[in-house]
């Protein structure tokens, strides 16, 4: 092996380790289909987001405490995902968050308006969903451009997801939407953390409090799981 040769493997194994790309099977949803978007540059672009944000030193996402339920404002799985796919941030589209860093915005998962599934992240990895939270939580998109767009097949989706999720994660302790993340009276506000006072919450509608409310009744009644908010 020349010297050359040596230093690229080095360089791959380091970023595999300062990373967390290793994806292990508990780290996957078996429903879901995989349309994994990260690669070496966003790792590296994550990592450098968790640093000023959290404190961290890598991509990876430990022990989750909460899920976070969203949707995209976009009308199609396909458009949502050439949205989240790019490594960058869209500083054009995205102004009002690009002052937060260079990573793209993306979720771990993807419901479509027929309830089937992608995941985009391992559960291991940080996605940036969630201004003062990704260093903790799971994020779900949903294929909707507004709250009435929401259909069931969704709901029931999430509701399945959010169940096989609890049981991969044990530390999983709390379930909001995203319209409910700058309340701090709700119980989850307590591991809100953000290092870098410019950084400011946006205003969030989704999913929207009735959702959340089906969502919360389908997951006690049909899984007995309730998390608090
Ligand atoms: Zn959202």
């Amino acid at each position: 092996m020349t010297s050359f040769s040596k230093k690229l493997r080095l360089l791959f194994f380091c970023t595999l380790i300062c990373s967390g790309t290793v994806a292990s099977a508990s780290t996957l949803d078996p429903q879901a289909i995989q349309s994994p978007i990260f690669d070496a540059e966003r790792l590296q672009l994550t990592a450098e987001y968790a640093r000023r944000h959290y404190g961290a030193t890598t991509a990876v996402l430990s022990k989750p405490q909460m899920i976070v339920v969203h949707f995209t404002m976009i009308p199609t799985r396909e458009k949502s995902l050439d949205f989240f796919r790019p490594p960058r941030i869209d500083r054009q589209i995205r102004r009002d968050i690009a002052g937060g860093g260079e990573v793209n915005v993306s979720a771990h998962y993807l419901v479509d308006r027929d309830g089937s599934l992608y995941q985009v992240a391992a559960e291991d990895i940080l996605c940036r969903h969630i201004i003062g939270f990704n260093h903790t939580a799971i994020g779900i998109e949903n294929i909707a451009v507004d709250a009435d767009d929401l259909t069931l097949s969704q709901l029931e989706a999430n509701a399945a997801l959010i169940s096989r999720i609890v049981q991969r994660q044990a530390s999983i302790r709390f379930l909001i939407g995203h319209h409910e993340y700058r309340d701090s009276t709700l119980p989850h506000y307590q591991l809100y953390r953000e290092d870098d006072a410019t950084y400011r919450f946006t205003d969030k509608v989704d999913p929207g409090p009735i959702f959340m409310t089906r969502l919360r009744t389908l997951l006690d009644d049909r899984y007995g799981i309730q998390l608090k908010k």
